[in-house]
């Protein structure tokens, strides 16, 4: 795709990762800040709409305090409570130089996860940018409970993002964006690790975001949380909608500014054409999961192949408690999710019916919603 394509772009995510926004100190760096808030300022200027997803509140917040880590979740969340001050200060004062306001978002994953609060923060946002504002998106590091998850392992729960770059993809898919860029101090995907291979080369397109592209992703970034591998897995979530993708080296003095002359920087994820639906989106990537169910090959091979609806038939065994409308994943027989849907039953129903026809649902529950245990429309193959 020619680069000059970006330029028709209207609707803009941008994000922003924490080594971009510090110098070699720690410090923020505060000429390449300003810088991307000139960039952006034209490009609204001129029309478009950017939301910016950044980074940068833990580390701000650790050199504030002159800290030598975060170890801790408390310390973790108190420092992006100071950290998030000292950024929103800069956006708010580099923004108004050029006549323009920044608006705030802090969100955690429920943000996403529950469709009301998913709703309403989409209606939200689309009135910032009717009002002609820049919204500035972070995660709510100082409330979110993402860690406390991953301390707990017996709550097993999958949940919708736990790092920048994932948030910007739900952002992006919530705002049926036509463009996200990611910002980090790497060039883009290579064809092999760069750090130890001298011959890597940079791919400057992707056209499918497939197993093969997957396994060329290596290693977590240093400041930041999410690595190469949840670039690519938010390029895919993207991408699934029709959005497209660009992954640059925010290091590049005026990077937004080229980007949008068309000129050729990082590497660019081009749109499928499976133009996911809003709420095939929400299923597929926005919401936390616990419940979990496995099926047999056959009834594999229904949901992806023929998209049919999830029989109880084809269920062979149900995993943690959900209730009646929950997005639960859907599993094969080697335990890999292939699925998500939302479910007719609670767990304890879908127990008692696993294996059985559609017909005898009645007799066994007493009652009967729906003969699928996951009806098809509600179902998102991943
Ligand atoms: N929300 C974190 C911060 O502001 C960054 C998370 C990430 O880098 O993915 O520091």
């Amino acid at each position: 795709m020619d680069r000059k394509e970006f330029i028709n772009a209207k609707r803009i995510v941008i994000k922003l990762g924490t080594n971009i926004l510090r110098n070699d100190e720690g410090f923020i760096s505060l000429p390449r800040v300003y810088t991307f808030i000139e960039d952006i300022a034209n490009l609204v200027k001129s029309g478009k709409e950017v939301i910016i997803v950044t980074s940068g509140a833990v580390g701000m917040g650790k050199k504030r305090l002159n800290l030598s880590d975060t170890k801790g979740i408390a310390l973790k969340q108190a420092c992006a409570a100071i950290g998030q001050c000292k950024l929103m200060s800069v956006y708010e004062n580099g923004f108004d130089t050029y006549g323009l306001t920044a608006a705030q978002i802090l969100l955690t994953e429920d943000d996403f996860s529950i469709r009301e609060r998913y709703l309403s923060l989409r209606t939200t946002f689309n009135k910032l940018l009717e009002l002609g504002t820049v919204p500035i998106v972070n995660q709510n590091d100082t409330v979110s409970t993402i860690e406390l998850i991953a301390r707990a392992p017996e709550v097993e729960m999958q949940v919708n993002f736990s790092d920048n770059d994932k948030l910007s993809a739900l952002v992006a898919s919530e705002l049926d964006a036509d463009l996200l860029i990611i910002l980090s101090d790497v060039n883009g995907l290579y064809d092999s690790n760069p750090k130890n291979n001298p011959d890597a080369k940079l791919i400057k397109e992707v056209d499918e975001v497939n197993e093969d592209i997957l396994a060329l992703a290596s290693g977590v970034s240093d400041g930041g949380r999410g690595g190469m591998e949840s670039k690519l897995l938010s390029a895919r979530m993207v991408t699934r909608f029709g959005g497209k993708v660009l992954i640059a080296n925010g290091k590049e003095p005026f990077i937004i500014k080229k980007i949008f002359e068309g000129q050729d920087f990082g590497t660019m994820f081009l749109p499928s054409d499976e133009n996911l639906s809003d709420k095939k989106r929400w299923i597929g990537y926005a919401t936390n999961i616990i419940g979990k169910i496995i099926v047999n090959n056959g009834a594999k091979n229904a949901l992806i192949q023929d998209e049919k609806s999830l029989l109880p038939i084809g269920v062979v065994d149900v995993k943690n408690d959900f209730r009646k409308g929950d997005v639960i994943s859907i599993l094969d027989e080697q335990e890999n999710e292939f699925a998500r849907g939302i479910v007719n039953y609670d767990s304890d129903a879908c127990r008692k019916v696993i294996g059985c026809h559609s017909d005898s649902i009645v007799e066994i529950l007493g009652f009967k919603n729906y003969d699928a245990i996951i009806t098809r429309d509600n179902i998102t193959i991943l």
